[in-house]
């Protein structure tokens, strides 16, 4: 059994009896056989089906947002912003699935030669509780469109939104078996893998996670998409636009308390700006309204399972005895709420730069230069995101060269968008989800050379 419980308050929302290994059996066959006819649909109609998804979302957003409140105290307004997301993603898709999925023509001495984009069969999604329906979606959405069927393994403290997701599917018309949930805890993973039904796997989590999955794809040679978080760099130069800089990075930080892979973890200063950025950081973050995710006065909920919280509280106490100081006084927390926190003289070697944390922590970090911000920035094991804020755009675009991350924003906000790739290097995974990259990650690339 597994239990859905509000973070919120610690009540117990509902329980779910897990998928037994027959069940299991049962929607593979399902998948299986859905992928048959699925697969074979002209793209028009799969992009039909696709926008009907979009219109359920639309019109059931403000139930869904509710359910995720509950489950993993995401405030109302994200969690609903969070739904229109997948909704738009759906009709950027339906758009553009024709051109990204389209036969390329290749110049060579062939009387033809074309590349052409199948479909795989069953692909794996593993997904996290963070944004428990984008985190599907922006798997499924062009995963299906490209004509493969979903298997969902959802966070277990989540599953009221992995069943309510397999219904938003079911209400738009599609097929049985084109995507299902699994009820199911880390342990018949390797099974599934295993199965030859199942073609690819595509995680998203933590390091832990990602390293165990991409080692069972690998041992079965199944295609693995990874997205596993990061810990990444905001750089602050001394002629950026301090007020819009401080405002943005206390957001990026503190969006969903903080529960973000692409979140602004370490603010990376100029030292020469580093006293009036520090003042405007500390402003914006004493107008944090933490608690109740459902009023509408607050601006940030709880964090989404106790062990997270302990984790959070953790790596603050420990980079404290690291020789970090307090900017936000004594850490405030009641179960899995805990109030916003900021750390200043934040060094390498220190839990709070080294480690990724998962929780509403902004962490200072002196640079005497632009080249010490570069090299603080990249001492880092991930590479996900990053930003850079200077109002000198030539400077910023040769900075932009020199990070390690699968992204730079330059004096704006780090986010997922479904128009450009997103992913990461090092130990933030590898693959790509999103745009025309993304949807060609669960395909066959096919050749075909005529004479
Ligand atoms: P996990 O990585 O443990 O969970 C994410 C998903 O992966 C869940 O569905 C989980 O299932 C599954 N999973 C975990 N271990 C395995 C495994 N060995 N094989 C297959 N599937 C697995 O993250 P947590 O929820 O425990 O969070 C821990 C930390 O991970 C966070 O503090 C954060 O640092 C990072 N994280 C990063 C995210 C991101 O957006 N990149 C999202 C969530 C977490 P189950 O829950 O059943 O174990």
């Amino acid at each position: 059994m597994f239990a859905s419980i509000n973070p919120y308050n610690q009540r117990r929302l509902k329980t779910y009896r897990a998928d037994s290994s027959a069940a299991i059996e049962r929607k593979l066959k399902q998948a299986d056989r859905a992928f048959a006819d699925w697969s074979v649909l002209s793209l028009q109609e799969r992009t039909d089906f696709m926008r009907r998804v979009g219109s359920q979302l639309v019109s059931r957003r403000s139930e869904l947002a509710e359910l995720i409140t509950a489950e993993m105290g995401k405030i109302r307004q994200e969690a609903e912003g969070e739904i229109q997301k997948c909704a738009d993603a759906c009709a950027f898709y339906a758009d553009q699935a024709g051109s990204f999925l389209a036969d390329q023509v290749i110049e060579s001495p062939a009387r033809r030669s074309y590349v052409t984009y199948q479909p795989l069969g069953t692909v794996l999604a593993i997904m996290p509780w963070n944004f428990p329906f984008w985190q599907v979606f922006r798997f499924a959405i062009p995963g299906l469109l490209a004509g493969n069927v979903g298997v969902l393994k959802h966070a277990p403290n989540v599953f009221g939104c992995a069943l309510a997701i397999e219904q938003v599917f079911r209400d738009a018309g599609l097929p049985d078996g084109v995507f299902q949930s699994l009820l199911i805890d880390v342990g018949p993973v390797e099974t599934l893998l295993n199965d030859q039904r199942v073609k690819a796997v595509t995680l998203t989590g933590s390091g832990r996670a990602g390293a165990s999955v991409a080692a069972l794809a690998g041992k079965a040679i199944k295609k693995s998409v990874l997205e596993l978080g990061g810990s990444d760099a905001l750089i602050v130069l001394a002629d950026a636009d301090l007020d819009q800089a401080a405002k943005t990075a206390v957001q990026s930080r503190m969006q969903n308390a903080g529960q973000s892979c692409i979140a602004a973890k370490r603010f990376i200063v100029e030292k020469s700006v580093k006293k009036a950025f520090t003042e405007r950081v500390v402003e914006h973050i004493s107008q944090i309204r933490q608690g109740d995710p459902t009023h509408d006065t607050t601006t940030m909920g709880p964090m989404a399972r106790l062990d997270l919280a302990d984790s959070i509280e953790r790596q603050y106490h420990q980079s404290l005895k690291q020789g970090a100081k307090s900017l936000t006084g004594a850490l405030k927390r009641d179960g899995c709420n805990v109030q916003p926190m900021l750390l200043d003289k934040v060094r390498t070697g220190m839990a709070a730069f080294d480690e990724e944390t998962f929780g509403p922590l902004a962490v200072l970090i002196d640079a005497k230069d632009e080249a010490e911000a570069i090299r603080l920035a990249n001492r880092s094991n991930f590479g996900l995101g990053s930003a850079i804020w200077t109002r000198d755009l030539d400077r910023a675009n040769r900075l932009a060269r020199q990070i390690e991350a699968g992204s730079v924003f330059i004096n704006g906000l780090m986010r997922s968008d479904v128009r450009v790739p997103f992913g990461g290097i090092k130990q933030s995974g590898f693959g790509r989800e999103l745009s025309d990259v993304g949807i060609r990650e669960f395909v066959n690339i096919k050749t075909v050379w005529v004479e």
